[in-house]
């Protein structure tokens, strides 16, 4: 796909969600990282159910040590994967505490070296506290990049090395947010809703789809 066609298609989608940002909602940097370790796998809507009770007593790593595992539990059991994830939350808890200050570590290799925190939640850690442009990829990106044809990649990891090696500086920050926003709410998984879709006519989805519509109407 052309620099310019990449270029089109983000000022299109950001046209359309003027205001690309997360929908988990969180306290602070420490409050964002869970929440995001307790997104994977689960909807945003269903971690926010939990974490409006939870966020309300735990602000802080030693306050989430303190309630430990068990009481954790109670908090997140709506949230698929819950008995590994609070484990995770808090075992990482401990190392922020121990060896951190009880801050996140901005560095990358730092961040996916706590538990439950792989590049995906590192790099959406960074994007939304550090504002540092990368382009974390979860099934919505991996799925509407793919579709819309901006790559044809096989897995995340290699999708987000090629999403911000191709999209413009100045959509990198906004570009997570863009396509994953694009994907909830109008690129859906089963039914694309193309008809609604403001990024049509450059999709190659589409176009493709018509060929085969055509190829088996021959
Ligand atoms: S045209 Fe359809 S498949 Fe292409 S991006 Fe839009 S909703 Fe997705």
């Amino acid at each position: 796909m052309t620099k310019n066609k990449i270029e089109k298609i983000f000022k299109i989608l950001s046209k359309q969600i003027s205001n690309p940002k997360t929908e988990l909602t969180y306290k602070n940097p420490y409050t964002f990282l869970v929440s995001v370790v307790l997104s994977a796998q689960a909807t945003d809507k269903s971690v926010n159910a939990s974490t409006v009770k939870l966020f309300k007593i735990i602000k802080r790593p030693e306050e989430m040590i303190k309630l430990g595992e068990t009481k954790l539990k109670k908090y997140i059991k709506t949230i698929g994967l819950y008995n590994s994830k609070a484990k995770n939350i808090i075992n990482l808890s401990k190392i922020l505490f121990e060896k951190h200050n009880g801050k996140i570590p901005s560095d990358f290799n730092l961040l996916t070296s706590l538990p439950g925190v792989g590049n995906k939640t590192a790099s959406v850690y960074q994007n939304e506290i550090l504002n540092i442009p990368r382009v974390a990829v979860d099934t919505h990106v991996f799925r509407v990049s793919n579709r819309i044809g901006l790559v044809k990649t096989k897995n995340p990891d290699e999708t987000q090395i090629k999403l911000e090696s191709i999209i413009p500086k100045k959509w990198l920050k906004s570009a997570h947010h863009l396509l994953i926003l694009h994907g909830r709410y109008t690129c859906k998984s089963q039914k694309p809703l193309c008809g609604d879709c403001v990024v049509y006519k450059h999709c190659s989805y589409i176009k493709s789809e018509q060929n085969k519509k055509n190829i088996s109407s021959q």
